[in-house]
């Protein structure tokens, strides 16, 4: 009998760029180490703490990254999501949502016996189906009471709803008001630099205005906590914030390239898809290996880039589930020769992650380490 077949990995430490087998996702360890670099000493130099989102990109080796640093722990958006960093060893986890039902409460109490958890909730019956679970498998769980900013999703309006569920988990001992979290995602892609200024300043002064109002009826907020790669550096000089949550910075991706970041912030494209020229093509258009089931399109089509720079030549127009149309943008751009390497920088980094088991961490031209996207898919 043959032995099953074994799909060789599309990538190994050591290898050069040009023999990984594509598409594949890539992050570029100079960019990212940068990247990081920035952030935290712009988070140390405020005195806020930095809480990376791993949403942004599922993959444990990254936190341990931050961490390295000097990030004092991760958000992730579900609680399945953290079992993986839990597991690499990750100690402080902002589960930075609202959970819901007994199931969820239970994976969350299960967590919070191998790491120290945090939960946001804006309903009573949240914080009773924690409690319940809690109390079930004996562990202890902070939470944050999210509050409504501008988002218009999760979170609760005013003080008064605050106060009324503190009052309701400091019924339970092994639950605790830890602070507020106060997100705005929808100001992140502001385009222009004022523009997004005005717009986190807002944000932070209707945040300030809840904690005013929680202080005055003898509640202090240990922890207030939220900011994205888009506001991040106004975030950090409010004054309001005890605690930032960016995801994106570490590699960006092509829609948060289009923001102005003209402050004393800014962060490099590190994150790209290799893909491969698989069609010559003709005319304008050529064809590469690498459609909607290795990037996603949500936050528009991706870039292509070539020379450490979005290219002048080549611009990805069309996906299908496995294709890219690429266009030649001028009668003299030169057309790339079957099997040519093209690196794309996804639209939108966050679910271009979800849909790869391992991203290949490269530097200098040769591939340092394969990294296992190990919270994948995982959504619960
Ligand atoms: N915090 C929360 C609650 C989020 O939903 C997000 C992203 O959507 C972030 C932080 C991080 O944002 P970004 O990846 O844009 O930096
Ligand atoms: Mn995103």
């Amino acid at each position: 009998m043959t032995s099953p077949l074994q799909l060789p990995p599309a990538a190994r430490p050591g290898d050069a760029l040009s023999s990984i087998d594509t598409p594949a996702l890539l992050l570029e360890l100079d960019a990212f180490e940068r990247n990081l670099d920035r952030m935290q000493a712009a988070a140390t130099a405020a005195g806020v703490a930095l809480r990376p989102h791993a949403k942004a990109h599922k993959c444990p080796a990254i936190s341990l990254a931050q961490i390295q640093r000097g990030a004092v722990g991760i958000c992730c958006q579900k609680v399945s999501e953290a079992f993986p960093f839990a597991n690499a060893g990750v100690q402080d986890i902002l589960i930075s949502n609202e959970t819901v039902g007994p199931a969820k409460a239970a994976l969350a109490a299960e967590l919070a016996r191998h790491c120290q958890l945090t939960v946001c909730v804006d309903h009573e019956s949240q914080i009773a189906d924690l409690a319940a679970a809690s109390q079930a498998v004996g562990s202890q769980m902070a939470l944050l009471v999210e509050i409504n900013i501008g988002q218009n999703r999760c979170g609760v309006t005013d003080a008064p709803a605050v106060l009324a569920l503190i009052e309701q988990i400091q019924r339970h001992p092994q639950l605790r008001f830890k602070g507020l979290q106060a997100y705005l995602g929808s100001i992140q892609h502001v385009r222009g630099h004022e523009e997004r200024r005005a717009a986190a300043a807002g944000a932070a002064e209707r945040t300030a205005a809840v904690v005013a109002a929680l202080r005055q009826a003898g509640h202090a907020c240990e922890v207030i906590t939220g900011g994205g790669s888009g506001t991040v550096e106004f975030d950090l000089a409010s004054g309001v914030y005890t605690e930032v949550q960016p995801g994106s910075y570490i590699g960006m991706d092509a829609d948060y390239g289009r923001n102005d970041f003209t402050g004393t912030l800014h962060f490099e494209h590190a994150l790209f898809l290799a893909s491969s020229v698989m069609s010559v093509g003709n005319g304008e258009r050529t064809v590469v290996d690498a459609g909607l089931k290795s990037l996603t399109l949500d936050s528009g089509l991706p870039l292509v880039w070539g020379h450490g720079q979005v290219s002048q030549q080549l611009s990805y127009s069309a996906a299908s589930d496995e294709h890219g149309i690429v266009q030649l943008l001028s009668p003299e751009a030169e057309r790339p020769a079957l099997g040519t390497q093209l690196w794309l920088v996804p639209g939108h980094c966050d679910p271009t992650f979800n849909l790869h088991d391992e991203v290949i961490a490269v530097r200098a031209g040769r591939v340092e380490a394969v990294w296992p996207i190990a919270a994948r898919g995982l959504s619960r």
